[in-house]
């Protein structure tokens, strides 16, 4: 038995409230007071992952060290904690069953009726406790995606209430976040909404232990005063969360409001110790004051949903900050981009990024993009599908192989520079099949990544099929795109460049996924140097 408290964030009213953003920030705070802590994601939908997900539907597939494809929230607890999350941290109602029903098939309910209480909900808290009962954490926070009152919550929040009806109040506590609208007309707050919401909460037995409110405007005192009488907690307890210029003010802000402090009340943990936000601050300064800015193009199929490239955006900021860099980035769709119109749409960018992605829609316009960039001596990062665009581009117009392709987008190809891995050849299913997770890279010396990283092995995370094929490496090399960074296990090319250009750089893996406010990823600090002195000539 060990003394891990929990800590639950449901929402309530409407979704998209930063639910996400809320758990991570209340994280951070504990953190820096001295507190281990995690964060997990629980998610009602019945995929096993999200991996099979289209971009269009949840926003970027997030991926761990240990190859887990997760949601988009985790890369925000990496971003804020600086801790590796893995597979425990995200959990969805498809995992929860495929379990119970493997259990059930072997036997092991011996006889009885399979239910979604006991059997799932049992199932439910055994995940939430796997990160509890590691001992490494003296706080676990579980996110509880969706909204209250969604059918496919039910099992959730029942499997909230058992464990605070097991654990007790000072161990399990439940924060939830819901929305205190402005209604212009009436010049009001209105506090319905989220009466509304508790109520539901509580019809499922669970009674919050403290509200965040998001709202537009101050939540004054007789304001909260109402919404603790109706929604049975203290005034105190009332946590307002106004909205912030950047995610990365809402850790500042809940400071102000008190939430760290309540959350520690309640788990009778000390909050003696204050938390240490110097090099936060010393981060949100840096991104605030930005002494020049640099222009970069984000070329990919799914720029209509920003939340697509989260990690990449959220890399940039991070990037930014070390530069003292404002970035601004111009979206751009891949399918709108031809070889005719490419000097047009990316004039005057100082630099160029191109996203990863599958299969063939707009893969011409990124194709004509890394022409471009490469001709015009504009720095460049392309970021797995992006690398093996630049391969191709590379092949095609500097080997003059015309037909080079990739095996994803074409069959019987002439020349397919990039292929399939062999241990690819005999998958047949989608779902978490792919390369995944963290692996070794040994870097060369004297090249751009080197530089970046100023070491020669790395470890970057992946998630793809395809792959540089090693048949073309010798003519590529010798026409000028250099292998820079090899895979000492298995030789696949994890890293591209060409030393004549400024800075032209293809990496397989996704540095994205590993950058965060205090360790901003080296590589796109580098790239966005480049783009700085670019910008400067
Ligand atoms: N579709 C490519 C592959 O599977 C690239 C994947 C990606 O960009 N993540 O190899």
């Amino acid at each position: 038995m060990n003394n891990t408290k929990y800590v639950f964030v449901t929402g309530g009213v409407t979704s998209s409230l930063g639910k996400g953003i809320i758990a991570a920030s209340l994280a951070k705070l504990l953190q820096e007071r001295g507190y281990s802590v995690t964060i997990q994601k629980l998610d009602p939908y019945i995929n096993i992952d999200p991996g099979t997900l289209n971009p269009y539907e949840h926003g970027e597939c997030y991926v761990t060290d240990d190859g887990a494809e997760t949601d988009l929230d985790l890369g925000h607890y990496e971003r804020f904690l600086n801790i590796p999350t893995s597979q425990a941290n995200n959990v969805t109602t498809g995992r929860i069953y495929q379990s119970v029903i493997n259990k059930e098939r072997k036997g092991e309910f011996l006889g009885k009726t399979v239910q979604i209480i006991p059997h799932i909900t049992d199932e439910i808290k055994n995940r939430i406790q796997i990160l509890g009962n590691t001992g490494d954490y003296d706080i676990v926070i579980t996110e509880i995606g969706g909204t209250v009152g969604d059918i496919e919550s039910l099992p959730y929040v029942e499997a909230v209430r058992q464990m605070q009806w097991e654990l007790g109040d000072n161990n399990a506590i439940v924060i939830h976040l819901t929305l205190v609208p402005y209604l212009a007309a009436a010049g009001e707050l209105k506090t319905k909404p989220t009466q509304h919401s508790v109520k539901t909460l509580m019809q499922s037995g669970v009674s919050p232990n403290i509200l965040v409110c998001r709202s537009e405007h101050e939540i004054n005192d007789s304001i909260k005063r109402k919404l603790a009488l109706f929604c049975n907690v203290k005034k105190q307890d009332v946590i307002q969360s106004l909205d912030a210029e950047t995610i990365y003010d809402v850790p500042n802000l809940m400071f102000k409001e008190g939430l760290d402090r309540v959350v520690l009340e309640k788990l009778e943990l000390s909050s003696e110790k204050q938390p240490e936000l110097e090099a936060w601050n010393e981060f949100l300064s840096r991104h605030k004051n930005p002494k020049s800015t640099v222009e970069i193009g984000l070329v990919g199929k799914y720029v209509e949903l920003h939340d697509s490239y989260k990690s990449i955006t959220e890399a940039f900021i991070h990037a930014g900050a070390a530069n003292q860099t404002k970035v601004k980035v111009r979206w751009i769709h891949s399918e709108s981009l031809t070889p005719e119109n490419a000097a047009n749409k990316l004039q005057g960018l100082n630099g160029l990024l191109v996203a990863p992605g599958f299969g063939d829609r707009g893969i011409e316009g990124k194709i004509a993009a890394v022409q471009y960039v490469r001709e015009n001596n504009i720095p460049f990062l392309g970021i797995c599908l992006g690398m093996q665009m630049a391969v191709i581009e590379y092949s095609r117009n500097v080997l003059g192989l015309e037909k080079a392709n990739s095996t994803e987008m074409a069959k019987g190809l002439q020349h397919p520079v990039i292929n399939l891995m062999e241990e690819q050849k005999d998958v047949t299913e989608k779902g978490g099949t792919m390369r995944l997770g963290a692996w070794d890279c040994e870097i060369t010396k004297d090249s751009k990544v080197y530089e970046a990283y100023k070491s020669d092995l790395i470890s970057e995370r992946h998630r793809h099929r395809y792959e540089y094929n090693n048949d073309y490496k010798e003519q590529l090399e010798a026409a000028g795109l250099k292998s820079t960074g090899i895979n000492p296990k298995t030789g696949l090319v994890e890293t591209v460049e060409i030393p004549t250009h400024p800075w032209f750089v293809g990496v397989q893996y996704h540095p994205e996924y590993k950058s965060t406010v205090l360790n901003p990823h080296p590589l796109f600090v580098s790239f966005i140097k480049a783009a700085l002195q670019q910008s400067k000539k």
